[in-house]
């Protein structure tokens, strides 16, 4: 389909294609035409139950009617609400809210150095991965692995340094007097879903132990039920010390949050803050969307839908002689045979599909939590006749 690409003034930061998005229903997206998409991309991954699901919609809302922002130096009840869920599913015991994901990362890097200084005589160093991603700001611009960022917006801010992801003799051999902290994806995804082996996060989690770091995972893209646990770390039955979400948390809305154990809960008044920490109107929305994944038979489901697509990818991947099925839960990468990413992306959205290719030879499939089997087996048609 050829549109005209609209005027725009919006700086030129990725290659938009020609069209305009509209509205959307849970797996469906609406363009200005009355076009519609089986949406696969999903925000990239942040509208864990889909477009404009009612629960969010309601919560808002309810929630903008009542209070929007009374300031982040004063106590409201949906950020007192979400914090208290959060710390009672998992490890941690307390929470600062953010509204991006970077930003929530560089609460816990902030963490992690002040908690350097305080206990190991100024250690700042963090080890973190090649081909790993954080966030844009500058820092996690530092933090990151991705090839070429490491000269874009020089002078770079110090303190990383980077290891091979699996590969715990990288890591051992990186450790030294100014080491900090660990950080790391449980599942890295803009490198093309690759997912962290069960050894290698117990061993890291044995290395802190052994030195004395703080081992902080990045769940923003792999928190809130995206791999099939609600959080992916959970699945290999470890405890880090400091966790970020984003994404996933807020179905869709500027919504992230930094979380520690006790022990490297280290902040005090002054250290860390921002105009829309803990707003009642995104916790009021994350709250409804952490609701709905926390219901009994929820992950149980994204499970099995899973499994699904897993195997409906595999069956196509043999079929036309592509590679490997990568992930975990609804978080999936299919390993393309050559660099075809970015031209089935293209014709995947004129035939009414959207993806996402985080690199030239694979295709990141991250459709809605609560995508119906009937929309899986319809997206996986519509690739398959494109492979
Ligand atoms: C998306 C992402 C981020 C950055 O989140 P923003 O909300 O875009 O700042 C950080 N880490 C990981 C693993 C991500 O996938």
């Amino acid at each position: 389909m050829n549109t005209p690409p609209p005027v725009s003034h919006l700086m030129h930061t990725t290659a938009r294609p020609p069209v305009v998005f509209t509205h959307g229903s849970g797996s469906r997206l609406y363009d200005a035409t009355g076009r519609d998409y089986l949406d696969w991309v999903q925000g990239w991954a942040v509208n864990s139950l889909g477009h404009s699901p009612a629960v969010l919609v309601e919560a808002l809302r309810k929630q903008a009617g009542r209070v929007i922002n009374p300031g982040a130096a004063f106590f409201n009840e949906p950020s007192l609400a979400l914090a208290e869920w959060l710390v009672a599913h998992t490890c941690f015991d307390q929470v600062f809210f953010t509204s991006s994901g970077a930003e929530a990362n560089e609460g816990a890097v902030k963490l992690a150095r002040k908690w350097g200084a305080l206990h190991r005589g100024g250690a700042h160093e963090i080890i973190t991965f090649h081909n790993s991603f954080h966030g844009r700001t500058l820092a996690m611009t530092a933090a990151t692995g991705k090839a070429g960022w490491e000269a874009m917006f020089a002078p770079m801010m110090p303190g990383f340094v980077k290891a091979v992801f699996n590969d715990l003799d990288s890591v051992a051999g990186l450790i030294g007097a100014q080491t900090v902290a660990i950080m790391l994806e449980p599942i890295q995804g803009e490198a093309g879903v690759i997912p962290a082996s069960r050894t290698f996060m117990q061993g890291l989690r044995q290395l802190c132990d052994t030195h004395g770091l703080l081992l902080i995972v990045d769940e923003v893209q792999t928190g809130c039920g995206r791999t099939g646990s609600l959080f992916a770390h959970q699945s290999h039955a470890i405890e880090p010390d400091v966790m970020t979400l984003g994404k996933g948390i807020g179905g869709g809305i500027p919504l992230a949050a930094l979380l520690a154990r006790e022990r490297a809960c280290c902040f005090a008044p002054g250290d860390q803050g921002g105009t829309y920490t803990g707003n009642p109107l995104m916790c009021a929305g994350g709250l409804a969307v952490m609701d709905e994944i926390g219901k009994p038979a929820f992950l149980q489901a994204v499970q099995a839908r899973g499994a699904r697509l897993r195997r409906g990818l595999e069956t196509l991947s043999q079929r036309h002689g592509h590679g490997e099925v990568r992930g975990a839960g609804l978080l999936l990468a299919l390993q393309l045979s050559a660099d075809i990413g970015p031209a089935l992306v293209a014709r995947a959205r004129d035939g009414g599909l959207l993806l996402n290719a985080p690199r030239p030879d694979s295709l990141r499939l991250m459709p809605a939590l609560n995508i119906e089997e009937a929309e899986l087996d319809e997206g996986l048609a519509i690739l398959d006749s494109l492979l």
